[in-house]
């Protein structure tokens, strides 16, 4: 019968064991999962931010490395339109005068004139059914020009009756600053048949100088390429790359059996690095158009915002950790404190018993669960005898020590999980015993009483024992449905008779209550 186990393990809780600790550390719980979730969410949120803005930065590059391949295109197939108008013109002029040497000597002037006026030209040049030079606009009247007989614009249109321009793919074995672009067109003599050819050169440097107008960053490259992929022009001029192959193919042409325009990110062969590039080709000239940026380069403004805005929103998480660090360790001691002294205002000091306060507590919830269940409830009333002779012979120290010898007896007895033992007052101790009934609780008093006689503690004032003795008075009560929980005090009314009986009747004496109250 523990009647104190309650109380014990709650005056244990002044050394708090590792599951007491386990319990309060629950309660704080929620505020560290709170703080990770919110340095979660800050880190979540900026990490998303950061991917969204990086997703987004490559993307405009992507748009606007398209939009200026599309710029780039239309000033390329511009400038063969126009060149394509000069030969047009040269062509109708020479069906008209025939290819009489006077007839050369006149156009020459007029080629000199033309050539000087589009500086993007290079050269014009005229040649006979036979692949002969006729005239061109050099200055020279007899330049030592090569027979174009066997040559693949020629030929073509030699067996080719289209009256279309021809956009001759350049050599990739010549060095690329010196690759002429030509665009020819056939005319005929008077009779129908095949007069011959005019050719238009470009020269080589014009796109390269008006690239070089362009800020690419310096990652960037401009590349206009046949469309087989033979490279026309680059800004940075190809041999700025140690070991880059200018006879190797444009690798853009990959994507154009796709789409004529569009943008792909892809590895340099060049330099190796990551690029974006938009690309867009030629409609009426076989020719394409890469604009690209270095990845690197794109990314390096939102790379120094995200180092930034990282340290930033680092240093704002760290700070929120330690701040809920320490409001944890806080609220761990306060919670602990609140805890400890939760306990000990239920506890008597001097004894370790529950104190009144608990006592009264107790009484009321016992007095209602036993009108629930129908159930005895009975209260020992306990007092030491002649305590204060045994004071003034022994001392308070003594007196002390005894009365919390007499407290070890009355714990040890009440050894059910809902009995109670507690000090009431001064020297006097109350246990309380619910569904015990009259017989139980003369059998636990008088064992109390004898076992308190057994400490055999010296008192010559207490005859006629001479040993620390108590007296118990006992009350039993069956409380009734419909009383009052105020009623319980007369449980406490009735065994302080019954304990005041037990002084008159010598000491060391229990003595039962008899008198039933109507409760
Ligand atoms: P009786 O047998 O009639 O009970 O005699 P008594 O001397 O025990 O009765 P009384 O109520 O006159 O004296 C109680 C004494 O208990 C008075 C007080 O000095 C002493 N006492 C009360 N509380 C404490 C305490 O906490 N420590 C000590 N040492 N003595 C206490
Ligand atoms: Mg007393
Ligand atoms: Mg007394």
């Amino acid at each position: 019968m523990t009647l104190s186990t309650d109380l014990s393990s709650e005056a244990e809780a002044s050394k708090p064991s590792s599951a007491w600790f386990r319990r309060k550390r629950s309660s704080t719980r929620w505020l560290q999962h709170f703080i990770a979730l919110v340095c979660l969410a800050i880190l979540g949120l900026e990490g998303w931010r950061d991917w969204t803005e990086y997703e987004e930065t490559l993307e405009d590059t992507a748009i606007n490395t398209a939009n200026l391949a599309h710029s780039l295109k239309q000033h390329a197939e511009d400038t063969f339109e126009m060149t394509d108008y000069a030969l047009s013109a040269v062509v109708e002029l020479v069906q008209v005068d025939g290819t009489s040497p006077e007839a050369m000597a006149h156009l020459h002037s007029i080629l000199v004139n033309r050539v000087s006026l589009l500086p993007r030209l290079k050269e014009i040049s005229v040649y006979g059914a036979d692949g002969q030079w006729l005239t061109s606009s050099s200055q020279a009247l007899f330049p030592d020009k090569p027979n174009q007989a066997d040559s693949s614009f020629f030929a073509y249109h030699r067996e080719s009756l289209s009256r279309r321009p021809y956009f001759a793919p350049p050599d990739r074995n010549v060095p690329l600053g010196e690759r002429t672009t030509s665009i020819s067109r056939r005319f005929t003599n008077p009779d129908g048949s095949f007069g011959g050819i005019v050719v238009a050169s470009i020269d080589p440097s014009y796109f390269a100088r008006f690239y070089s107008r362009f800020v690419v960053g310096r990652q960037g490259a401009i590349v206009l390429s046949a469309k087989d992929g033979t490279v026309l022009s680059r800004y940075p001029f190809l041999a700025d790359f140690a070991g880059a192959d200018p006879t190797r193919a444009n690798p853009v042409i990959e994507h154009l059996n796709r789409t004529p325009a569009g943008t792909y990110r892809f590895v340099s062969p060049l330099d190796g690095l990551d690029r974006i590039g938009g690309f867009d080709s030629g409609t009426n000239f076989p020719f394409v158009v890469v604009a690209s940026a270095g990845r690197d380069d794109a990314l390096a403004s939102w790379r120094s915002e995200v180092l930034l805005r990282g340290s930033a929103i680092g240093t704002l998480v760290a700070f929120i950790g330690l701040l809920g660090w320490s409001l944890v360790n806080q609220l761990r001691r306060r919670e602990t404190a609140e805890a400890k002294l939760a306990v000990l205002a239920r506890i008597d000091g001097l004894t370790g018993l529950a104190n009144r306060r608990s006592f009264d507590e107790r009484l009321a919830q016992e007095w209602r669960r036993s009108i629930r269940e129908g159930t005895p409830l009975s209260l020992l009333l306990i007092d030491v005898d002649q305590f204060k002779q045994f004071n003034d012979l022994h001392g308070h120290q003594a007196g002390d020590d005894c009365l919390r010898a007499v407290a070890h007896v009355v714990d040890q007895i009440a050894r059910r999980p809902a009995d109670l033992a507690a000090r009431y007052g001064g020297e006097e101790l109350v246990l309380l015993l619910p569904a015990t009934d009259e017989e139980g609780s003369a059998q636990i008093a008088e064992r109390l009483r004898s076992d308190v006689e057994a400490l055999a503690l010296p008192h010559p004032r207490n005859e006629p024992k001479c040993v620390v003795t108590v007296s118990v008075g006992i009350a039993t009560l069956n409380p009734q449905p419909g009383s009052s929980g105020d009623r319980c005090e007369a449980l406490i009314t009735l065994a302080d008779n019954a304990l005041y009986d037990a002084k008159r009747q010598g000491r060391n004496k229990v003595v039962m209550a008899h008198r039933e109250l109507a409760v």
